[in-house]
């Protein structure tokens, strides 16, 4: 029964990892190796994807992104802006 449990939890680490744009098979593999709790919670404190700035907005979008969702103009390359800075 235990293990049922275990295996529905990992399937819950592998949507949340989906839904941020991340690999779900990779993090369900993590869940059922390490625990789905504790992968879960990493993938909590590590939030969404990488994010970038806009070069024309300067706000912060995905790394992905390929057209900005704040003035919605086109990144024609991968965005180069990847440093996580903190915001003053
Ligand atoms: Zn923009």
């Amino acid at each position: 029964m235990i293990i049922l449990i275990w295996l529905a939890l990992c399937l819950v680490v592998a949507i949340l990892a989906a839904k941020r744009d991340r690999n779900p098979i990779g993090w369900a593999l993590l869940a059922l190796v390490l625990s789905p709790v504790v992968a879960g919670i990493i993938l909590l404190v590590l939030g969404e994807g990488r994010t970038a700035r806009c070069m024309y907005c300067a706000e912060r979008i995905k790394e992905t992104a390929r057209i900005c969702p704040h003035c919605q103009r086109e990144h024609r390359s991968p965005i180069v802006d990847v440093t996580p800075r903190r915001e003053a």
